[in-house]
């Protein structure tokens, strides 16, 4: 039988892969649009009940993002935050660069507030302690706008279901 809230939440997972990807090419230049048409393309973006300690894992040859089902069903809000992550190993690899959490990693995650949707305080890797005073000032800039738009993901990822 399928859970109609891991439904919701796989179509939400797609949403938002697609609200994102075009934030991420926006940084491939000109010569890349042209010679990497590949890239965030054929992605899948699964649930799994089976991972251990990973809110997310990034597998860029076999063309799919995991997310982590008994997580996310807990905490929907912070399914984009964790997808937005995974995406940038993504678009990293299929634009031939290293794809760590390298500096050129950190500035594309610096560009996730402005989506609007939460960052989840659970997850401490996503930003470098260094500048971490100007961007907590920004955080608290952008709570507000962010828990307006928190009702409506959980809204769209959870719509009609009780
Ligand atoms: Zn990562």
């Amino acid at each position: 039988m399928t859970d109609p809230r891991r439904v919701a939440l796989l179509n939400a997972s797609h949403l938002c892969f697609f609200e994102f990807a075009p934030r991420l090419l926006r940084h491939l230049t000109y010569e890349e649009l042209k010679t990497k048409p590949s890239v965030l393309k054929n992605v899948g973006v699964e649930l799994s009940g089976r991972m251990a300690r990973a809110l997310g894992m990034c597998y860029p040859e076999r063309r799919r993002i995991a997310l982590n089902e008994p997580y996310f069903l807990k905490n929907p809000c912070y399914l984009p935050y964790t997808l937005y992550h995974e995406m940038v190993h993504m678009f990293l690899f299929d634009a031939g660069r290293p794809w760590g959490h390298n500096r050129e990693f950190y500035s594309l995650m610096e560009e996730f507030p402005s989506t609007k949707y939460p960052a989840d305080p659970n997850v401490h890797i996503h930003m470098r302690q260094a500048r971490a005073g100007k961007r907590q000032k920004q955080a608290r800039d952008d709570e507000k706008a962010q828990e307006e738009t928190l009702s409506g993901f959980i809204a769209r990822v959870f719509g009609g279901l009780t």
